[in-house]
């Protein structure tokens, strides 16, 4: 047996690597260089621990990581010594004492891996222990995560990522892995330059995650759609509830505590010792839900998130992929659902039109925006195009809204054609925009006050679509917005207030031509949401299990707990969900029984086994 895979087995206790792991850890093992884009969950850091074990027992020393985030960095190390891995971290949350104490065991060669962030990373101190090192030949491998904060165009840009490239010069001779699971091509150009990698193999993952199931509705009341998505699928469930804006973190919050649901707010506008606080809460206890603006994200490596439901739209793509990817680590199914409505259209839009951004930079939000709403308008495969967008090629996934209940579809063509007429004779007669309202009035002949004010009843495309309902009309209006057959204006009035108002667009031409057809799904997409079986309940992990299994894996989550609090440590460092269901299943009468149960390595057996078998024993009785 190969080195790798008996470190694998022992020390992990896993039985087979996972897709390009096996590759990538011999590659650099043998000392080579790489680049690893693999998405969330696929199992990066095994990529750079069992090379980190196999170079240290192979004499080469230690292996330096580069994490940009303390909470992380105490996880990660916490879970590997948990499985008997010597490892440590340097960070400013030491003392002197603990600082030394991690440094005396740098130079006697007692640790395997070493972890600190990337500013003390390149700082004078830290060059000089690096220079030790290396020179006693004990610097096997520099581990370079979350390399995408390298990158301006990322997300997560982190200045200091930049200069990570002196390790190159420096330290020629020691291998260096960099891994992100952000997928785009600019950004990977970015980190082979910014980290000079240049020369390092590229290992591509797909990053298809197909555990998640993509799911969009149509948004008519935010809160109650929500809470009957988490009530009758995901109760008692960790999830992250994602909203636009602070004021609407708070109040959805508030509303979902009101209704009996455990749930924290977390934005950039709170104090940071409360952001703290409820990303602890959020990470170390079961079942949270987290309402959160887009600031709360990087280095939530939660492998138990069930759910990610966003309540407005996100603005891009690789936005959405990135927040969605947060759900569902651990490989159980978990789902991505996202609500939607013409509002988030023209707001997001305006958004852009009136930012300061150049013209060209503008162009190209607005082609981000509208490949999201062509993915969330899809009445096909929406794994299918949200992988064709990063340029993977793949088949209907039967696992998202689409494949599972196919849309029934209906021609907009006509209603397209007579909203779009209506908005040109209106502008014609008077020089004047209108709002969506009004407008939609006009085309189903309505005859309401300021109809008649403006004489808009005498229009000839008042009433020609009586036969069109408001939402069918909505959903015109949002494909017409998406392929920017119309914009949005906004009026200014007076006291402050405002409203938005729509003009032709640059493809209205070939709608009214009658060059373009548009298909919309019909409306009836929350209905059928509703009759949903209730997945997910009590917990993914222990779904199959019996009532008696049931009953040991409420016993082992409980002693898993009492197990955490004493170290310090979340929960799933110490197990996970799914190492739990697979002994309440099995129903351990001896060690022996344990051998074979995914994560119970040789370490975890040692600590815990006598303990886990007690607990299934105690729940005979
Ligand atoms: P990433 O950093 O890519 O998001 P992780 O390294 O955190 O992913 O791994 C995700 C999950 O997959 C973890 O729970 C990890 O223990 C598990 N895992 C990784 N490799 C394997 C494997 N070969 N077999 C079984 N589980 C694995
Ligand atoms: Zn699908």
């Amino acid at each position: 047996m190969s080195s790798s895979l008996s470190i694998l087995r022992e020390v992990f206790g896993y039985e087979q690597f996972r897709g390009p792991q096996a590759a990538i850890i011999e590659h650099v093992a043998q000392g080579g260089d790489a680049l690893v884009l693999m998405p969330t969950g696929g199992g990066k850091s095994l990529c750079y621990q069992i090379p980190a074990i196999a170079r240290q027992q192979a004499g080469h020393g230690i292996t330096v990581v580069v994490s940009p985030l303390i909470a992380l960095m105490h996880d990660q190390v916490g879970a590997l010594r948990e499985a008997g891995v010597a490892a440590a971290f340097l960070n400013s949350t030491q003392d002197w004492q603990q600082t030394q104490q991690v440094q005396r065991q740098l130079a006697q060669g007692e640790i395997t891996l070493l972890y600190a962030a990337p500013e003390r990373v390149v700082s004078e101190r830290f060059l000089n222990l690096l220079d030790d090192l290396s020179a006693r030949g004990a610097l096997a491998l520099f581990a370079i995560d979350e390399a995408h904060c390298v990158s301006q165009w990322g997300h997560d840009f982190r200045p200091e990522y930049r200069q990570l490239a002196l390790l190159a010069e420096r330290y020629p001779g020691v291998p260096r892995i960099a891994l992100t699971a952000t997928a785009d091509a600019l950004t990977r150009a970015d980190i082979l330059e910014g980290l000079q990698l240049q020369a390092a193999r590229l290992f591509v993952s797909s990053f298809d995650r197909p555990n998640i199931r993509y799911r969009v509705e149509e948004k008519k009341e935010p809160l109650a759609q929500l809470l009957r998505f988490i009530e009758h699928e995901h109760a008692q469930d960790a999830g992250i509830v994602y909203c636009q804006s602070r004021r609407r973190v708070e109040e959805m919050a508030q509303a979902l505590v009101d209704a009996g649901i455990q749930a924290l707010p977390y934005h950039a506008g709170m104090p940071a010792e409360v952001r703290q606080a409820h990303q602890d809460r959020f990470l170390r206890e079961d079942g949270i839900v987290m309402v959160a603006t887009i600031a709360f994200g990087m280095g939530i490596d939660k492998p138990d998130v069930r759910f990610v439901a966003h309540v407005d739209m996100p603005r891009n793509i690789e936005g959405y992929y990135q927040e969605t990817g947060r759900a569902g680590r651990d490989g159980l199914a978990a789902d991505a659902w996202m609500i939607y409505g013409l509002q988030d259209v023209v707001n997001q839009r305006r958004m852009i039109d009136e930012g300061d951004a150049s013209e060209e930079f503008k162009a190209v939000l607005r082609g981000k925006l509208d490949a999201l709403l062509a993915l969330a308008e899809a009445t096909d495969c929406r794994r299918q195009r949200l992988l064709s967008y990063f340029g993977e090629a793949s088949e209907p996934c039967g696992n998202c809204d689409n494949c599972l209940h196919p849309p029934a579809v209906w021609d907009g063509t006509d209603a397209a054609r007579k909203l779009l007429s209506t908005i040109y004779r209106v502008h014609a007669a008077s020089g004047l925009t209108f709002g969506m309202g009004h407008l939609m009035d006009i085309v189903r002949g309505k005859a309401t006050d300021k109809v008649r004010q403006f004489g808009h009843e005498r229009l000839s495309t008042f009433n020609v679509g009586a036969e069109y309902s408001e939402s069918q009309l909505r959903a015109v209006l949002r494909q017409l917005l998406a392929r920017e057959a119309i914009g949005v204006q906004r009026i200014q009035l007076d006291g402050g207030r405002a409203f938005d108002t729509l003009t032709l667009g640059t493809s209205a031409r070939e709608l009214l031509r009658g060059e373009e057809q548009v298909l919309l799904r019909e409306a009836s997409a929350s209905a059928r949401g509703k009759s949903r079986s209730r997945r997910g309940t009590p917990a993914a992990a222990a779904a199959d299990l019996g009532p008696q299994a049931q009953m040991r894996f409420i016993n082992l989550k409980a002693w898993r707990a009492e197990v955490a609090r004493k170290h310090g440590l979340p929960a799933y460092v110490v197990f996970q969900d799914t190492t739990l269901a697979a002994i309440a299943q099995r129903n351990p009468a001896s060690l022996a029984d344990l051998s074979g149960i995914p994560a119970m390595g040789v370490k975890r057996l040692e600590a815990y086994g006598e303990q886990v078998l007690q607990v299934c024993q105690q729940t005979q009785t």
